[in-house]
């Protein structure tokens, strides 16, 4: 085990025990990953605690994505993979089911957007409150390959993205490193239970 990969794997776990305590990895949702210097990922091992991991549980995988130890990576693993493939500066991808998330996916169809917020210049590359954020909502799929597809077409029609909402599920957002995404998820968040709490609840 490289020291790199260890390091890697003690943010992940860090980060976890931080979305825990928000309440936004319940029971054992989410997944989280890293994409180390030699190409190769570390993920979390499928089914995890995500309050509660140890370097156990954390995998390693090669750079297409094949499992190095015979373990199963997280369900979603194909997701994950679609982001590093697309966008090369992507070092970090987090997953969180947070109840906003979900929340603003009931509420919006398609895709929300995300402007006059301070907040959104907590993403990779926005410095201004003025920015305009589309985030896609799309569907809940439990057919990865296809529901990886479906961003990777959104991509191709609107260019890149910072996050992506599941419906019903959670959502997807990523950085230069496990701290940048973890900063990403809290602003995300963030701005969604504001849309949430602003736009109101279904009758
Ligand atoms: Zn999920």
């Amino acid at each position: 085990m490289t020291t790199e990969f260890a390091d890697r794997a003690q943010e992940l776990i860090e980060a976890g025990k931080i979305l825990y305590d928000r309440g936004w990895v319940p029971a054992t949702s989410g997944n989280f990953s890293v994409r180390l210097q030699d190409g190769s990922f570390a993920i979390t091992v499928s089914g995890t605690h995500k309050g509660r991991l140890t370097p156990a549980d954390v995998m390693r995988l090669d750079s297409q994505g094949r499992p190095l130890d015979g373990r199963r990576p997280s369900a979603e693993t194909g997701l994950h993979l679609a982001l590093y493939h697309r966008f090369p500066e992507i070092r970090a991808v987090l997953h969180p089911h947070s109840p906003a998330a979900v929340l603003v996916s009931r509420l919006f169809g398609g895709h929300l957007v995300l402007e006059d917020h301070e907040l959104l210049k907590a993403l990779d590359g926005i410095d201004t409150h003025a920015h305009r954020l589309i985030v896609p909502i799309f569907p809940n799929d439990q057919d990865i390959p296809r529901l990886a597809k479906r961003v990777d077409r959104w991509i191709d029609e609107h260019g890149g993205m910072h996050a992506y909402i599941i419906a019903g599920h959670g959502f997807y957002t990523w950085g230069n490193s496990v701290s940048s995404a973890l900063m990403a998820v809290e602003a995300l968040e963030f701005m969604f239970q504001c849309e949430g709490l602003l736009h109101g609840v279904k009758t």
